[in-house]
């Protein structure tokens, strides 16, 4: 064999070495989506741990955000203008901030608690008791709050607004930049939705028309004195303050004193900590 013979050899031999590499990697990584994906509801569900009655939430302290918040290194949708920093978690309840200004640090995971057994809905244990206890009296009332969505992981609020980036590509011909910002127009930011935290519920439905409900009038009348707060109501002034659309139907953990003086004042939670300056975000999104 010549020289350039082997060199050939040779180099055929590193192109087939890569090649069975990449594929052993594709391989890998499609396993790992796919049992991610059937080891969500399990993952989601293994860290309920069942509380007694409200003496965890009991517990809840309730104070207000003072230090000046830490902006988010490297947030993964900053290339989109995104800047968010990182939510004080550590402020209790009613203390944790979370909008388009805010997320939950990488990897957070609350403690959670199944609410109305058999519905598959998970809160915080901090909160779940209060939901239940709400519930029951409700129920006492004739009026069922069905609960629809709780506790949401960041990482399955990462897929659905990846799957949402790609659609958009595809279907509206914008580049990444764009697509990601259209994408945050319908949906939350990864680590920025509630429901990434486990302290808010959807209730019934998840349509405006959820305001003319009976169920809607117990909880405007009711939900102060459980802990929940209507969180992005319909007032304009509301709206720019929280960068959301009215959601009739999303109810916020925020313990029973916050809870009681948020509606005394009518005021967003933004306002009650004192953060309505630090929402950019004039523009409305739905979670
Ligand atoms: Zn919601």
């Amino acid at each position: 064999m010549t020289p350039r013979i082997i060199r050939i050899i040779a180099l055929e031999c590193v192109i087939i070495i890569i090649a069975i590499t990449m594929i052993g990697a594709a391989v890998t990584e499609h396993n790992r989506f796919k049992e991610e994906g059937s080891k969500i509801a399990a993952e989601e569900a293994s860290s309920a741990v069942p509380v007694e009655g409200k003496t965890s939430a009991e517990k809840t302290t309730e104070k207000e955000t003072t230090s000046a918040p830490e902006k988010k290194s490297n947030y993964e949708y900053s290339y989109a203008g995104f800047d968010p920093a990182v939510a004080d978690t550590s402020s209790g309840v009613s203390g944790l901030l979370l909008n388009r200004d805010f997320v939950l640090p990488d990897n957070y995971k609350p403690v959670l608690k199944e609410i109305v057994s058999g519905s598959g809905v998970y809160l915080d244990e901090r909160a779940a008791p209060y939901f239940q206890a709400m519930y029951d009296d409700a129920k006492e009332d004739g009026i069922v709050l069905n609960p629809l969505s709780g506790y949401r992981s960041v990482q399955r609020q990462k897929r659905s607004f990846e799957n949402m980036i790609k659609t958009i590509m595809r279907e509206e011909d914008l580049d990444r930049e764009d697509a990601t910002k259209a994408a945050a127009e319908r949906m939350m930011l990864p680590g920025s939705s509630e429901h990434n935290a486990g302290l808010a519920v959807d209730v019934c439905s998840q349509a405006k028309s959820f305001e003319n409900t009976k169920e809607f009038e117990w909880l405007s009348e009711n939900a102060a004195d459980y802990g929940f707060i209507l969180r992005y109501p319909k007032s304009d002034e509301a709206q720019k303050q929280t960068g959301m659309d009215y959601e009739p139907w999303h109810y916020r953990f925020v313990g029973v004193n916050a809870a009681k003086e948020i509606k005394r004042k009518g005021v967003t939670l933004e306002e009650y900590l004192g953060a309505v300056q630090s929402v950019s975000e004039p523009s409305l999104t739905s979670s």
